[in-house]
């Protein structure tokens, strides 16, 4: 059988088209998917542009952030059976018995592959998956609001796991795009206040956006001050910066931002390599952290805020396209029209 499929073809930019692609077998502990949502990831869009900062298999098939229903399971799957709807966790491949695997943190496991990068993706009618990547969904989630699971478990992960948030601690988000947006919600859903969200004049319309979600203050820093905005709700700076940025060079502001015992988590990645003075991380004595993808707690706690509307996914989805709109969809991304584009194949 043959499907459509957004295609991921060559490591060279827009190097991406809609192509017919076999409609995968599966194995004995996989479960073939019909996607009923799949939203375009940022990651997405910097591997149309050849701006990714991984390594690519191509060609490969778009598209990790997906909800749909089972269609057909393999002979060892247990807990999930045809008809049943669900979203699918990220790492497609791990290896099982390192010792990250074997604590739980399977999302540091050195062998992992992503679904759209390293294994086909979800941006077709169909994907096979392992159903140890699975959770149930609630029938009161669209596969709308139910695909946006992944990049919420990004930001959960974020602030909510990787960082301490307390109410009423000053928390500033660098850069609101979609992942820096669901991490303000993230803070503000845990009681950061102020909280301060910053962007570019080009951002204004994602500003907005901040504020609905809970930002106390949005800074556009290309007119504004932003530290001296943080230094005039404390003097002594943040007790958590977020760069959210998806470039290297923010982190020279994030550091002088911070306060002395503060934290900095860094969440976006770039190719960027960029000279920076760390010297204010040891005298400041600021807690440094990386933060990346998500596991099983931390999508079961995301599935019941999105089923809750907790998170206000509403302010984040723009356009739902078929398929065979995804160049519309990536560049709606791309030139900040949406906050993010969901194809419904
Ligand atoms: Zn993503
Ligand atoms: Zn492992």
């Amino acid at each position: 059988m043959i499907q459509p499929a957004v295609v991921h073809y060559a490591l060279e930019a827009m190097a991406v088209e809609l192509r017919e692609v076999a409609v995968p077998d599966i194995g004995d502990a996989d479960v073939l998917l019909r996607v009923g949502a799949v939203s375009v990831c940022g990651s997405d869009v910097h591997q149309a542009y050849n701006t990714h900062s991984w390594p690519v298999n191509v060609p490969v098939v778009l598209g990790h952030e997906f909800a749909g229903t089972v269609a057909s399971a393999g002979g060892r799957v247990r807990h999930f059976h045809e008809g049943d709807r669900v979203v699918c966790e990220t790492a497609a491949e791990v290896c099982g018995e390192c010792v990250l695997c074997r604590t739980g943190r399977y999302n540091l496991c050195p062998h992992r592959r992503g679904f759209g990068y390293g294994i086909d993706g979800a941006m077709a009618p169909y994907v096979r998956v392992p159903a140890r990547c699975l959770h149930h969904i609630p029938g009161t989630l669209p596969f709308e609001l139910a695909c946006l699971a992944e990049p919420h478990a990004v930001a959960y992960n974020a602030m909510c796991v990787n960082s301490t948030v307390r109410p009423g601690d000053l928390v500033v988000v660098l850069g609101p795009g979609p992942i820096g947006l669901l991490c303000a919600r993230m803070a503000a859903l845990a009681g950061a206040d102020p909280l301060i969200v910053a962007g570019r004049s080009a951002d204004a319309p994602r500003l907005e956006t901040a504020t609905r979600l809970g930002a106390t203050q949005t800074v556009d820093v290309d007119r504004d001050n932003l530290n001296e905005i943080v230094r005039g709700f404390d003097p002594l700076g943040a007790d958590l910066v977020c760069d959210a940025t998806g470039a290297s060079g923010p982190l020279a502001a994030a550091l002088s931002l911070a306060r002395p015992g503060g934290q900095i988590t860094k969440v976006g990645w770039s190719p960027d390599v960029v000279a920076i003075d760390v010297n204010p991380l040891v005298q400041k004595n600021v807690h440094l952290q990386g933060t990346f993808s998500h596991n099983y707690p931390v999508w079961e706690r995301v599935i019941h805020l999105l089923d809750r509307r907790a998170t206000l996914p509403d302010a984040i989805v723009g356009a739902a396209l078929p398929l065979a709109g995804w160049r519309e969809a990536f560049t709606a991304m791309h030139d900040g029209r949406v906050i993010k584009s969901v194809l419904v194949p």
